[in-house]
């Protein structure tokens, strides 16, 4: 009889799991086994922990329904796995591009004698299938995205009829709270099949809405694969949403590629950007206490929830970057302590993008304006008044940017600024100037001739 080991990471489903169906297509029996790695699981705040935990439930009730258990341990992987593996013909995985991932698995590797048969379940193309003509990875967004979006997908096995085997191990850990989300792959499906495809280009920026289709928590832990969600949403007015995932593909190609992406600028020319890093503004802007009411209603969402909406990522990431002067490197590191689908490539991706030092980011000169966008995406303040309710009772004109009405108004509302709600930590305007001289100054100072260093452009 001939039997495989499936090793689930993050690809936590049955359905569309390449590794899965070679499995369960090749042998007569499957072990499914997931292995708590305690330095993941101790560093992981309880909010991703508990939606961890109600993913792998859901799992394991998905192979109880196939017979058998997902089998759970404790402890490093690079030893668990190999002891698990022995009687097994072949170890099954899904591939992950983080430089974290790819040196564990090759400790995994060399430790056993065992067969490995790994595919890239998380990604539609696997990285080094979308290339220029030259065979490089692509460094900027269209190109990529068109030969991305023109490219068959390179088939994935079907999955079979193994047997599986029935062993909980030491079982599921109990989640510490409920998760934010509903788990497993039902919970996917659910929010696949809420979300209004066709509204997405009007509503995808409007963090009051539910106009997005929060299954990046999904995609980060498997759920769903990007290519059933494709596949099931498809048609004329998907295009945009699913040129998003493509971005998502990205940015995994770019980090395969360039595996020091989550700490090194992409573009050398900003190394030398002299950075203000100030630890009590940094913490304003941690804590929502920057006196910007659309900052502090994202960084609050995000301590409360794990979660934040992208165009409220954008202007809070720009404004500790770009008002604050404080090193992207620092809020990608908060991200990536908080988010539910915090990603080593799509959040680095991203902090690289908005601070302009990633391949193909906004240009240094472009500043978010923090009340703008504040009023264009959140016109009626809303989404303000969930996040920051001591500013609640203020008007659609005043919530905006407070100080702007006089202390006496103000305190018609019952806020005083300093005390019922912070003044605002700098001056937007101001700030903007001094980045753009910091951006300028680094780039001059920057000769490409003499950096033998000038890594990605
Ligand atoms: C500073 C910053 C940090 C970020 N960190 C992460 C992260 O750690 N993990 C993460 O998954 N996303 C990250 N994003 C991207 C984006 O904010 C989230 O993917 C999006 O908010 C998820 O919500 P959704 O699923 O409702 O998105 P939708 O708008 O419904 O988009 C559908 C899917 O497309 C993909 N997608 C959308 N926008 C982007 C994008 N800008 N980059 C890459 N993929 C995208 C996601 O997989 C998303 O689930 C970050 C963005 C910023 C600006």
């Amino acid at each position: 009889m001939s039997s495989g080991l499936v090793w689930f990471r993050r690809d936590l489903r049955i359905t569309d799991n390449p590794a899965w169906a070679a499995a369960t297509a090749n042998h007569d029996a499957v072990l499914p086994l997931f292995v708590i790695d305690p330095r993941l699981w101790e560093a992981t705040m309880p909010h991703r922990r508990a939606q961890l935990a109600g993913n792998l439930q859901a799992l394991d009730q998905r192979i109880v329904r196939l017979g058998g258990r997902l089998k759970v341990l404790t402890g490093d992987p690079s030893e668990i796995v190999p002891e698990q593996s022995t009687g097994h013909q072949t170890v099954y995985w899904n591939d992950d591009v983080s430089p974290f991932a790819r040196r564990r698995d090759e400790r995994v590797k060399e430790s056993m004698r065992t067969e490995v048969e790994t595919y890239y379940g998380s990604l539609v193309h696997a990285p080094g299938r979308i290339v220029t003509n030259e065979g490089a990875p692509y460094r900027v967004f269209t190109p990529f995205w068109r030969n991305w979006a023109a490219k068959a997908w390179e088939p994935w096995p079907e999955a079979g009829s193994a047997a599986i085997v029935d062993d909980p191990g030491d079982g599921v850990p109990k989640p510490e709270r409920e998760p934010y989300l509903t788990p497993g792959e039902d919970g996917a499906r659910e929010r696949l099949h809420g979300f209004d495809v066709e509204a997405y280009e009007s509503n995808r920026d409007r963090p009051d809405r539910r106009g997005t289709s929060m299954l990046s928590v999904d995609l980060k832990f498997g759920t769903i694969g990007p290519r059933t969600v494709i596949r099931l949403l498809d048609g004329p007015t998907a295009a945009p949403y699913i040129r998003q995932l493509a971005w998502r593909d990205f940015y995994a190609h770019l980090l395969a590629a360039f595996p020091d992406m989550t700490t090194a600028n992409l573009r050398s020319e900003y190394d030398g950007i002299a950075w203000r890093n100030d630890p009590d503004e940094y913490e304003a802007w941690t804590q929502g206490q920057t006196g910007y009411p659309l900052i502090d209603a994202g960084m609050r969402q995000l301590t409360e929830t794990g979660w934040m909406h992208n165009r409220v990522r954008m202007v809070t990431a720009s404004f500790l970057v770009k008002d604050l002067l404080i090193d992207w490197r620092w809020g990608e590191r908060h991200f990536r302590k908080l988010l539910l689908d915090a990603d080593p490539a799509q959040n680095s991706g991203n902090w690289q993008w908005v601070a302009g030092t990633g391949s193909d980011a906004a240009p240094y000169f472009r500043v978010f304006n923090p009340i703008t966008q504040s009023r264009k995406f959140d016109p009626d303040g809303n989404y303000l008044r969930r996040f920051v309710p001591e500013l609640a009772s203020l008007p659609n004109h005043l919530i905006h940017a407070p100080w702007e009405a006089g202390g006496t108004q103000l305190a018609e509302y019952g806020i005083a600024l300093g005390k019922t709600y912070p003044a605002p930590l700098v001056d937007h305007a101001v700030a903007r100037e001094e980045v753009i001289a910091a951006y300028k100054a680094a780039r001059t100072r920057s000769d490409p001739q003499a950096d033998p260093q000038r890594r990605h452009e």
